[in-house]
């Protein structure tokens, strides 16, 4: 492994979990949820949080303006479409930060030129003369993307390149919007863009490519070799369909191989692991264990060959450590007569700073936990503290669950909840087992009219005395949402991440 040189070129690193990441279906988060993930993003080194997309709604702006005003260290950015309303908009809820930027777009290629916008090639180059000089008027950051790009006449491509620059823009971003490039026609755009944009020298060139065909890191690494110096990317690679370019697997790319890439990027790399756990329990989108970098089996080796080869020397099977990526083994030493202030400490070393107020109650929730399992893990806490947070002002709550159940009975569910002030209490008896009791019961106390689209067990540890995480996912008017809980006991995890998801449609119509 070769170390980074400080004189070397720098990556600017421009995350968009929180723009394009939340375009995924199912993906919606709450503003709560939005701020401690761009917390995370800061702390690991994020040069650019991409938080929303001002205009979309009340509530995307609110998130964008809060962020903007809690993030010191990045800089936040609001995508914005080539109208007034827009871009106003965008300037508006990213002002207050230290940093910030208008990200606007139009669409470039003659398909979506002529059936989405309903525009000639003239009348678009107009539109980025005036959306580009009114954003740069309010912004001095203005990253321009023609949508489609790699779709788009090359000829037309660079005159609107040269249009974007002559307005303002400092960022040209090049986006694989439908995911169908290749690393080598990327690779040849993008050269291309250099040597027929007569004043690209002046803006940064910048990749965002989506994993349709299973090539967004590789595109995007394709582009930095042609001279690209920002990548759009997403936590986990989540986002619209196949999702966005994965933000761990360039980051370790570039550091291991950079020894060929000879470029160097401001990501703290211990903190991936961490960040990656956080938005997949947000999200409720599960890490593939076979996937790169973050999956649960990426640092594994099974085979006795390997085994043997690593217990020698460890970079024999090993192009990288687990502990690069944050996965160091802590010997677990907090349990039930653990203090407050080590249980302080240890969420310190997490990154997690919160207030007072939180501390109690994650604190309580520890005490509780730690009076059913033994030894309390750090994912245990991460687990423990991300709900502790996301779910903190909320309207419902589960109060009391008693369930009977097993193999010749009907499933019995006697539950109570907190609606706001007051508590409610309902029964159920079901034929299809104890979960199908619990959110009968749960519907008649709320009644919705969402349906269930997913419901997901996972593990937090290893272990029979685990925590399980459980994920919900509800679908009302063709929106979707998702929440989870945790807890040792399963049952009681599903009826807290339904009640959790169920408070968060109801948060989202307030
Ligand atoms: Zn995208």
């Amino acid at each position: 492994m070769s170390v980074e040189n400080k004189t070397q070129e720098k990556i600017i690193i421009f995350d968009t979990t929180l723009r394009d990441g939340e375009q995924a279906p199912g993906a919606t988060m709450n503003i709560e949820e939005k701020l401690l993930i761009a917390k995370a993003l800061e702390k690991m080194g994020v040069d650019v949080i991409e938080a929303g997309f001002a205009c979309a709604s009340n509530g995307d702006f609110e998130a964008v303006n809060r962020i903007a005003k809690t993030i010191k260290n990045s800089t936040i950015c609001s995508l914005a479409r080539a109208k007034k309303n827009d871009i106003e908009k965008a300037a508006l809820a990213v002002k207050p930060a230290n940093s910030s930027r208008i990200h606007t777009f139009i669409a470039t290629s003659p398909i979506h030129m002529e059936f989405k916008l309903k525009m000639s090639p003239q009348q678009v180059l107009e539109a980025i003369k005036d959306s580009v000089t009114l954003a740069r008027n309010l912004c001095a950051q203005v990253d321009w993307s023609p949508e489609d790009a790699t779709r788009s006449d090359h000829d037309f491509l660079f005159k609107a390149i040269e249009v974007a620059i002559q307005s303002g823009a400092n960022t040209i971003n090049i986006p694989d919007t439908v995911g169908y490039t290749t690393p080598e026609e990327y690779f040849a755009l993008i050269t291309s863009i250099k040597n027929n944009v007569s004043n690209i020298d002046k803006a940064i060139i910048s990749a965002h490519c989506h994993d349709d065909l299973g090539l967004g890191v590789a595109n995007s690494l394709s582009a930095i070799r042609a001279g690209a110096r920002q990548i759009e990317c997403t936590i986990n690679g989540i986002g619209e369909r196949a999702g966005n370019a994965a933000l761990e697997e360039i980051v370790m790319a570039i550091k291991t191989r950079n020894d060929f890439y000879k470029i160097s990027c401001d990501i703290d790399t211990t903190m991936i692991s961490r960040v990656s756990k956080l938005v997949s329990s947000i999200t409720g989108f599960a890490v593939q264990y076979n996937k790169a970098i973050v999956g649960a089996n990426a640092f594994a080796h099974e085979s006795g060959i390997h085994q043997d080869g690593i217990l020698k020397n460890r970079s024999t099977y090993e192009i990288m450590s687990p502990q690069s990526v944050g996965l160091e083994k802590t010997s677990l030493t907090l349990g039930k007569l653990s203090g407050r202030s080590a249980f302080k400490d240890r969420l310190k070393d997490l990154g997690y700073e919160i207030s007072d107020e939180l501390l109690k109650q994650a604190f309580n929730r520890f005490k509780d936990l730690a009076d059913k399992k033994k030894e309390i893990s750090n994912e245990d806490l991460v687990a423990l503290v991300d709900n502790s947070i996301v779910h903190n002002q909320s309207h419902f709550e589960l109060t009391n669950l008693e369930i009977n159940c097993g193999t010749k009975k009907q499933a019995q569910v006697k539950l109570k909840i907190r609606i706001d002030s007051k508590e409610v209490e309902t029964t159920f008896v079901s034929k299809d087992g104890p979960v199908d009791a619990i959110f009968s019961a749960i519907s008649e106390a709320i009644p919705h009219d969402a349906s269930l689209e997913l419901y997901q067990v996972q593990a937090v540890t290893q272990g029979t005395d685990a925590q399980a995480i459980v994920v919900v996912r509800l679908k009302q008017n063709n929106r979707i949402f998702s929440a989870n809980g945790a807890d040792t006991d399963v049952l009681v995890a599903s009826a807290v991440a339904y009640i959790n998801c169920l408070d968060k449609l109801k948060n989202k119509k307030e």
